[in-house]
C-alpha cells in the first residue's frame, strides 16, 4: 500500500471512500477480478473494527483486542491510502475533494463511508458514555464497560434502548440485552433486577419469523417489554432516563425511569458529508438502485454497506453479499459493458438469545427468510448451538481473512440479463 499526502489532483480508475467492512471488502473483489486497477483509498482512521465482534466483548466472550487490527495492515499494497477523510463530493467532475484539500479524479466512485452513530441527538448523552453506568456496545472501545457494568449489577434496574430505524444490525440491541439477563440468571441475582427493553419500534424484531423464539426469552428473563418508547433524554448524575412513549391512539406520553445500568443504541443517521451532497436521497443516504448498487443518478458511482439507501438490513452479512455486485459491475461499467450482477438485498442477524445459542435471523428485501443453511442442520426460528458455533469461531475468520481479502465464500452474485435497458444506456462512459 502507497500513501500519499500531496494536494495535487490525482488521477485514478477507482476512488473508494472508506475502509470499512464495504470498503475493503469491494477493494479486494476489485483487485480479485482485476488486478491492474488503479486505485485509491480515502479513509482516515488507524484502525479498522470488526463491529460484529462487540457484542460478544459485552457479553465477556470476546476481548476488545481481538476485534481491532491496524488499518495499514489490511489494505492492499497496491492501493494508495489517503489517510483523510472525503470532505466534499463533486460528482460532476468526477472528483472528491479530501480534508486534507487533495483532490482525487476517478472514473468510477465507491462510497463505503458507513452511517453517523447520532450520540449528541439525546441531550446528556455524549459527554455520560462510560460513567454513571452508562454504556453501549456501538461506541468502539466501550463494550468492556458494558461487560464491567453487566458483572458488577447484582441488584436494580437495567434498562436497553433501541433507537427508530434504520440502525446497523437492528437486532444489537436486544443481543446485549440477552446476553446480560443470561449471566445474571447463571448467577443467580436476575430475580433482583429489574430489566427493561425499550424501543422506538412497534414490534421486538421485524421479521416475524423470529419473534416467537424472541418472545419466549423475554418471558424466561422476565424483561419488561416497553415498545414505541423512544429514549429522548438523560441525566446521567441522577441515572435518569427520559422516553417519549406513543399511545394506542397515537397520542404520546413522556416518561421517565431510574437505572443502575443503561446500555443505549444511539440515533443513526447518514454522514454529513454525504447529506450535504448530490449523491444522497431526501433523508441523506446514498441514492443507489437496490439490485445492480448503482448511483440513481450518476452511472459511475456505486455505494454499499451502512451508508447505502437500500432496505435491507444494515449488517457486515449484507456487505459480503454486495461487495462483489459492486466489483462486478464496475468492472462491466469500466469496459462498456452491460450490467448483470444483482444483489438480493440479504442480511443476517445472529440474535444471542443466551451464552451458547443463538437465534439466526437471515433475510432478503422485504423480509423474506432466506437460510443459509438447511432446515435439518440449522432452524434459524429457533435457538441453536451451531449458530453460536458460527458466530463464535467461524464469522470472524470469514470476514478477515475471505471477505476482506477477495475469497466470496457464500457471496456469488446472482445474474440477471434483463435489467432495464434505459439504465444500461445511461452506463455508457462517455
Ligand atoms: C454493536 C454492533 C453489532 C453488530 N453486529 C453485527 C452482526 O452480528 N452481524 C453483522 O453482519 N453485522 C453486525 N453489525 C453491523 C456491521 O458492523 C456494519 O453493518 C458494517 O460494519 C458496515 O460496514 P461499512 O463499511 O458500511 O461501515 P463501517 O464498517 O462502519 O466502515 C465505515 C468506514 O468509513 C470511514 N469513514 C467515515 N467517514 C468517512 C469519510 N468522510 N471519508 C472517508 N472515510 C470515512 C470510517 O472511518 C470507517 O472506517 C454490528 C454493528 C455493531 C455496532
Amino acid at each position: 500500500m502507497n500513501t500519499d499526502n500531496t494536494t495535487t489532483t490525482k488521477n485514478y480508475d477507482v476512488v473508494v471512500i472508506g475502509g470499512g467492512a464495504a470498503g475493503l471488502a469491494t477493494i479486494a473483489s476489485l483487485l480479485k477480478r482485476q488486478p491492474s486497477l488503479k486505485i485509491a483509498l480515502a479513509e482516515p482512521s488507524d484502525q479498522h473494527y470488526y463491529q460484529p465482534g462487540w457484542t460478544l466483548v459485552g457479553g465477556g466472550v470476546f476481548k476488545q483486542a481481538s476485534t481491532v487490527k491496524n488499518m495499514a495492515d489490511l489494505i492492499p499494497a497496491a492501493v494508495t491510502w489517503y489517510k483523510s477523510a472525503a470532505a466534499s463530493f463533486q460528482p460532476e467532475l468526477n472528483q472528491v475533494v479530501l480534508q486534507d484539500n487533495s483532490t482525487l479524479s476517478y472514473r468510477a466512485l465507491v462510497v463505503a463511508m458507513g452511517l453517523k452513530l447520532d450520540w449528541s441527538a439525546i441531550p446528556g448523552l455524549a459527554d455520560n458514555l462510560g460513567q454513571h453506568g452508562v454504556t453501549s456496545n456501538y461506541a468502539p472501545g466501550l463494550a468492556p464497560y458494558t461487560w464491567q457494568l453487566v458483572q458488577q449489577l447484582q441488584q436494580g434496574t437495567a434498562i436497553f434502548t433501541q433507537p427508530p430505524m434504520p440502525i446497523k444490525c437492528a437486532g444489537a440491541p436486544q443481543k446485549a440485552m440477552y446476553l446480560s439477563c443470561d449471566h445474571w440468571l447463571r448467577h443467580h441475582v436476575l430475580k433482583n433486577i429489574n430489566v427493561h427493553f425499550c424501543s422506538a419500534g412497534a414490534a421486538i424484531f421485524g421479521v416475524a419469523d423470529y419473534v416467537p423464539a424472541l418472545q419466549q426469552y423475554v418471558k424466561k428473563y422476565a424483561i419488561n417489554l416497553n415498545l414505541q418508547t423512544n429514549l429522548i433524554a438523560l441525566d446521567a448524575s441522577s441515572q435518569t432516563a427520559y422516553f417519549r412513549q406513543t399511545q394506542a391512539d397515537g397520542s404520546s406520553k413522556d416518561i421517565e425511569k431510574h437505572f443502575d445500568m443503561l446500555h443505549v443504541t444511539p440515533p443513526q443517521v447518514a454522514p454529513d458529508v454525504l447529506r450535504q451532497s448530490l449523491l444522497a436521497d431526501n433523508a441523506g443516504w446514498m441514492n443507489v438502485f437496490p439490485d445492480t448498487l448503482q448511483h440513481q443518478q450518476w452511472p459511475n458511482v456505486f455505494a454499499l454497506g451502512d451508508c447505502a439507501n437500500t432496505p435491507n438490513a444494515k449488517t457486515a452479512a449484507a456487505v459480503r453479499k454486495q461487495a462483489p455486485v459492486v466489483a462486478e459491475n464496475l468492472i462491466k461499467l469500466l469496459t462498456n459493458k452491460p450490467m448483470q450482477a444483482v444483489y438480493d438485498g440479504y442480511g443476517s442477524c445472529p440474535l444471542t438469545v443466551e451464552r451458547g445459542k443463538i437465534v439466526l435471523a437471515e433475510f432478503l428485501y422485504g423480509g423474506k427468510v432466506e437460510p443459509t443453511f438447511p432446515k435439518w442442520l440449522v432452524d434459524g426460528t429457533k435457538p441453536s448451538a451451531l449458530s453460536w458455533f458460527l458466530k463464535e469461531k467461524m464469522l470472524p475468520p470469514l470476514y478477515w481473512y475471505a471477505m476482506l481479502k477477495g475469497h466470496e465464500w457464500l457471496a456469488t452474485p446472482s445474474y440477471r440479463d434483463d435489467l432495464p435497458q434505459d439504465r444500461h444506456q445511461k452506463n455508457q462512459l462517455k
